[in-house]
């Protein structure tokens, strides 16, 4: 691939954030948030626009829009301005025996220009919720919302330019191409949300000017329902986390090991919720108001060829209903009896269609979980404490949930990341700010005799006694 240069006009907002970068890196915590409370004021302002950009891109209803969008980067700011002070200030440490003498501190420091990249599955959320955690650590940022939500990404923009001088925050709008130039740029952090393909070109990139990186990716989140679990609040709660936004989260159920014994009742009790949350009547229809729509026609296509896939491989259409990829309206799909060599079961299926695996033996579904790259969220439905403390002890993942799904994500006191395939490093409230700061250790040495001066050369017998007391003792 021949290397994409930044346009003259990105590497001079580059440059432009860069000289600008020193002095909003000592800019006060007020400051910073007088500029988040301007930022808040200015979403709510434009919440109306939000809502009609996030419809004319991915078809999301009102109430989706309000709760998955606006309201998770409105009380990102709340709580950021609730505990910047604290987060902020810097943490004194103790001084063994050994730094006698010396004090120490921890200080938080901007780490300068920062890039952030957008998914176009929360376009709106994903981008500005990033940007929160940027500004209260005291950086500039230039953002790059997705070319395929390009509603949101106009919306986003223009937001941005009215509360925000270029030199602070500015939004590049564009595809891999511009994203492909501005990775080229040597920013101080970059920070990523998408898929772990994309990730690593993001990585490698980031490599070149050893630049830090948080990668928000996906993959397979796995769900285990075990026999004592209660089905009716199972099924409301993975009912709404796997059809919210068509499907289309990263921490959204990806496929569920049921236990044999319960199977049948559960998805019963599924089939019913879901229509009861999305649909309207007795069906989920292209006028449903509740349901999202797929974001374009290739994701369609390739969610269509996922389902044709598995039941060539002999999966059970359990529950589906008419499609009309016209309207990119995909129906909810439950299959049963997938082969694990489907490819539905080998990539991350990112829409509307939930295999169910059976099982009787939960050592098969934690092998079968640890065979797989660790997942960004992992779900138990139980009743059985000491299963789910089984499952937490032999498996990794970024997050989990007991009895519940996605309601990670909004916690605010959590931090929220994956863990090698689905992620590296940590967004959100106190993690978020830590991501971009650099943790500056520092060490205050006194004039005069220091207890280091002990172990100075020449190695002489006194040096080499001092040594052997700090070995055995210390
Ligand atoms: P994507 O990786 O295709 O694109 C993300 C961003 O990267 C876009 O802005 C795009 O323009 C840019 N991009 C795409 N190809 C690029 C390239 N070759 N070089 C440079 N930049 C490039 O992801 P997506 O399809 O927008 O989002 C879906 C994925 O994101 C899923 O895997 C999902 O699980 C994941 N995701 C993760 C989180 C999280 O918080 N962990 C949240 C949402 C989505």
């Amino acid at each position: 691939m021949t290397p994409v240069a930044p346009s003259p006009t990105v590497q001079a907002l580059f440059a432009h954030q860069q000289a600008h970068a020193q002095r909003w890196r000592q800019s006060s915590i007020r400051e910073r948030k007088k500029l988040l409370r301007q930022l808040r004021e200015a979403i709510l302002a434009q919440r109306e626009k939000i809502r009609a950009a996030v419809m004319a891109d991915l078809g999301k209803p009102a109430a989706e829009a309000d709760l998955s969008e606006v309201y998770p980067v409105v009380s990102e700011i709340s709580h950021v301005i609730s505990n910047l002070d604290a987060w902020a200030r810097p943490v004194k440490v103790d001084a063994p025996l050994t730094m006698l003498g010396t004090r120490a501190e921890i200080r938080y420091e901007a780490k300068g220009v920062c890039l952030i990249i957008g998914p176009w599955n929360y376009p709106f959320m994903l981008t500005l919720g990033p940007l929160v955690s940027c500004l209260a650590a005291g950086n500039t940022a230039m953002l790059k919302p997705s070319e395929y939500t390009p509603n949101t990404s106009a919306v986003i923009a223009s937001l941005v330019r009215s509360i925000f001088p270029e030199e602070r925050v500015t939004v590049v709008e564009g595809g891999v191409e511009e994203s492909t130039a501005l990775l080229r740029l040597p920013f101080d952090h970059i920070f990523f949300t998408g898929s772990p393909a994309v990730g690593k070109v993001v990585m490698r990139a980031a490599a070149e000017h050893l630049t830090s990186v948080t990668l928000e990716l996906g993959g397979k989140s796995p769900t285990i329902i075990d026999q004592t679990a209660r089905l009716e609040d199972a099924a409301k709660r993975i009912s709404y986390g796997k059809w919210l936004n068509n499907g289309q989260s990263c921490i959204a159920p990806d496929y569920l090991w049921v236990h044999e014994r319960v199977k049948d009742a559960f998805v019963e009790k599924l089939t019913q919720t879901v229509i009861k949350q999305f649909g309207q009547r007795t069906a989920i229809t292209p006028q449903s108001p509740d349901y999202a729509r797929v974001i374009n026609d290739k994701n369609f296509q390739r969610l269509d060829h996922l389902l044709r896939d598995a039941v060539q491989r002999g999966a059970t259409v359990e529950w589906s209903g008419p499609m009309d990829a016209g309207q990119r309206f995909f129906h909810p799909v439950i299959l049963s009896g997938v082969s694990l060599e489907a490819r539905i079961m080998q990539e991350e299926i990112f829409g509307p269609i939930l295999p169910i695996l059976t099982y009787t033996d939960e050592d098969e579904v934690i092998r079968h979980i640890n065979a797989q790259p660790k997942a960004l969220a992992l779900y138990v439905f139980t009743t059985r404490m000491s299963f789910f403390e089984k499952v937490m002890a032999q498996t990794s993942s970024g997050t989990a949930c007991l009895n519940d799904c996605v309601l990670q994500f909004v916690h605010p006191n959590l931090p929220f990341g994956g863990v090698n395939n689905s992620g590296i490093g940590k967004a959100h409230g106190e993690a978020g700010f830590r991501a971009f700061s650099n943790e500056k250790s520092i060490v205050k040495q006194k004039n005069g005799f220091a207890s280091p001066y002990a172990l100075y050369p020449p190695y002489n017998t006194r040096v080499r006694k001092v040594l052997d007391v700090l070995i055995k003792w210390f």
